[in-house]
């Protein structure tokens, strides 16, 4: 028998996946129709942090909901969702990705030394 431990955050995605998806959907969707295209292709909200929604009892980063929503990738605590522009607010699906806490530090460490090359997004 194996034991596989699930956090509240794989449940929570799996539960949505299952059984609200088109729900999901439809949220990020128009999560993503309120921001605002930046000239970098980030899409930005409005917020001064980065956006937060609520759903299904839970509240997350809007980036994250709507990576793990269009990706259908269940994400655990411990997988943080990085942002390749280097923009917090960003939203677009286009510029997240997954990753681990010290990929999330080496990213930083990237920018800081390199900045963004926005024609590789
Ligand atoms: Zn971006």
């Amino acid at each position: 028998m194996t034991f596989e431990f699930k956090d509240d955050s794989e449940v929570w995605l799996e539960d949505i996946f299952a059984n609200h998806y088109e729900e999901a959907r439809s949220r990020a969707f128009s999560l993503l129709a309120e921001g605002h295209a930046s000239e970098d292709g980030c899409i930005v909200t409005k917020t001064q942090d980065p956006r937060k929604t609520r759903f299904r009892g839970r509240q997350v980063p809007a980036y994250r909901f709507i990576y793990c929503v269009l990706n259908q990738r269940v994400a655990s605590y411990d997988d943080v969702i990085r942002h390749r522009c280097n923009n917090r607010r960003c939203i677009n699906p286009e510029h997240l990705d997954i990753g681990s806490r010290a990929d999330n530090q080496n990213d930083d460490r990237d920018f800081a030394a390199n900045g963004v090359d926005h024609s590789l997004l």
